[in-house]
């Protein structure tokens, strides 16, 4: 009898001890916030667990139930849902989706985990399922503000500049005209001194908000920067809206603009306009060079409109004189280059050097490339340098590889104009065959405005270039058109945020939020992410916190010549 009761009493003991260990799962379960699934192979059963009746009305009790939920989920993350829940099938043992759901509205995200015996058979899958609905929308919401001019409620540059482009294929394509309209408010340097910044902000917000009266389907308008706007008009119709949005300006300014403080306050504006086709077909020249124009307005008493013609344009590159001593330049090979190392982050490990050109004049006068690149790529004479370049750069690479024995990555800037060159691929492929240089150890740095022109063709050499190996960097990210859905269908392996966010990103939120949607997308895709122009340990450290993977920059190295690059690399040797 005793045995019996002593039976009975373990049975109980072991019964509420299980009892407790059950509360103390749901317990668990509930204050994660989390529904989770729990599938046992063993007994091929599968349980709902946690907040699973918030998120879903039925339960799943096994595969079939299954389909129910992908069911639930819009179609769009179906198939990815799909093969996370069956990561077994593919020997894996974690995943993650986020999904939208689609009667609810809320976003799930489903981190799935797969645990395998010794023998590698699944045993266990749990699914862990939170509501991440208010995380999407603040993203979304704040890559909306990132869209936006907060001073104005314009469309900032980058999103313009994105906008523009989709005008300009469309008129190419419907054979009609893109004007780029920019205006310029004439001395706002004084109003400001005059009204304060408060007063000038709010003038610039009126005349913004002036302007979006004006836009429509085909006609877009953004604040450039400080006093200067800049308006896209597509005119399939050939209607000359531009020629009457610029008659309603003059009615307009002919009123005062009325400030909050009383103040009346009459404007005058200076107005340039480069229209694709006659002036370029890129977005980013239709907007440079109807700010050339404006300089013109400016420069010949301010106050009127002027459209841009090539000998603006030639007057402008009359650096004629700089021309002249740079082909001088190309053929003594009057050049030099210089190297900025990079280095990871997280181990502050040197992960490569950026190869920059510089020009040293006969006076023994560094001239910066910035200065005369522009003038090169111009009249063409960036080819030959662009060969030299590379040609010394790999060269470079090759004794340095030799000489201390570790490999290392050698960043290489490219013009559109050397990378069109049909003999491109064989010329480089040839010279790294020439130095024994593994086309892995180098990288070549484009910018977006290599693809404007012609995306098909280039992201298809890009894609040989690839293929033997070499990589891709996406230079001064951010500046250009930066279009998200271009970025997936791009061969690339790294992207180089440009310099001007970091030069704001801790003084200016909205910067941050650009940087940090950046680097989610850089991650998203796969990519590696460079910070370029880094100065200071501030910067630095927040850009080690949102997971940035290289820093180049003068905080770590100015560009240097060869023996200084020499010392640094003697130093990571120890
Ligand atoms: P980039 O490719 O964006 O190169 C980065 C520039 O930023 C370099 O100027 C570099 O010296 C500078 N820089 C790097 N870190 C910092 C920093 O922390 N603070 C500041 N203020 N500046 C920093 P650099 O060498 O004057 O080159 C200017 C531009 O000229 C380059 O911009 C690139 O577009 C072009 N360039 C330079 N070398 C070549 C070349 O060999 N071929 C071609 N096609 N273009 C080149
Ligand atoms: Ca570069
Ligand atoms: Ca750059």
């Amino acid at each position: 009898m005793s045995e019996l009761n002593y039976q009975l009493d373990l049975l109980k003991a072991m019964n509420q001890k299980l009892t407790e260990k059950e509360r103390m799962y749901h317990m668990v379960c509930d204050s994660a916030e989390s529904a989770f699934l729990y599938f046992s192979y063993d007994k091929n059963q599968i349980s709902t667990l946690g907040l699973w009746r918030d998120y879903f009305d039925f339960d799943v009790r096994d595969t079939v139930d299954l389909q129910r939920l992908l069911d639930e989920v819009d179609e769009p993350y179906q198939l990815e849902l799909q093969n996370a829940l069956f990561l077994d099938k593919t020997g894996n043992d974690s995943a993650s989706v986020e999904c939208l759901i689609k009667e609810r509205r809320i976003w799930l995200q489903f981190r799935v985990r797969v645990y395998y015996d010794h023998s590698g058979n699944p045993t266990d899958k749990v699914v862990h399922i939170t509501n991440i609905t208010k995380q999407r929308y603040k993203d979304e919401e704040l890559l909306y503000m990132a869209y936006y001019d907060s001073l104005t409620g314009l469309y900032n540059r980058n999103y313009f500049v994105r906008l523009l482009t989709e005008y300009v294929r469309n008129a190419e394509e419907s054979r009609s005209v893109v004007s780029v309209m920019n205006i310029d408010i004439d001395e706002f340097n004084k109003v400001n001194d005059k009204l304060g910044l408060v007063l000038g902000d709010e003038l610039v917000q009126q005349f913004g908000l002036f302007l979006k009266e004006f836009c429509q389907d085909n006609v877009i308008a953004c604040h450039l920067h400080s006093d200067v706007f800049s308006m896209a008009i597509y005119d399939p119709a050939g209607t000359r809206t531009t020629e009457h949005i610029y008659k309603e300006i003059r009615k307009r300014i002919k009123e005062p603009f009325r400030l909050s403080d009383g103040t009346e306050i009459w404007i005058t504006v200076s107005v340039g306009v480069a229209e694709y086709p006659e002036a370029s077909h890129s977005a980013l020249e239709l907007i440079n060079y109807a700010e050339l124009v404006v300089y013109r307005v400016k420069a010949s008493g301010r106050n009127s409109i002027q459209y841009f013609n090539a000998p603006i344009l030639d007057d402008f590159m009359s650096s004629v004189e700089l021309e002249t001593r740079l082909k001088q330049a190309v053929t003594n090979k009057d050049f030099t280059m210089f190297y900025q190392p990079q280095y990871y982050t997280g181990t502050r490990r040197l992960r490569g050097v950026e190869a920059l050109v510089r020009w040293q004049g006969q006076n023994g006068e560094m001239i910066s490339p910035g200065t005369f690149i522009p003038v090169a790529e111009q009249n063409g004479s960036i080819v030959p340098i662009g060969k030299w370049v590379v040609e010394e750069s790999v060269k470079q690479y090759a004794y340095w590889r030799n000489q201390f024995g570790f490999p290392f990555v050698m960043s290489i800037n490219i013009s559109a104009l050397q990378y069109k060159k049909e003999d491109f691929v064989d010329f480089l492929m040839n010279v790294l065959n020439q130095y024994q240089v593994r086309p892995s150890e180098i990288e070549l740095e484009i910018t977006e405005s290599v693809l404007i022109d012609d995306f098909a063709a280039v992201s298809e050499k890009l894609k040989l270039l690839r293929n033997y190996g070499i990589r891709i960097s996406l230079d001064d990210f951010g500046t250009g058109f930066s279009s998200l859905s271009y970025l997936k269908k791009l061969p690339i392996d790294t992207l180089k945020i440009d310099k001007s966010f970091i030069d704001t990103v801790m003084t200016d939120p909205s910067t941050r939020v650009i940087t940090e949607s950046i680097l989610n997308m850089v991650k998203a895709l796969g990519f590696e992410s460079i910070a370029e122009g880094v100065e200071e340990e501030q910067q630095y450290k927040y850009l080690n916190a949102i997971g940035c993977d290289i820093i180049q920059g003068y905080l770590f190295s100015k560009p240097l010549p060869p023996v200084e690059v020499e010392k640094i690399f003697a130093g990571s040797l120890v």
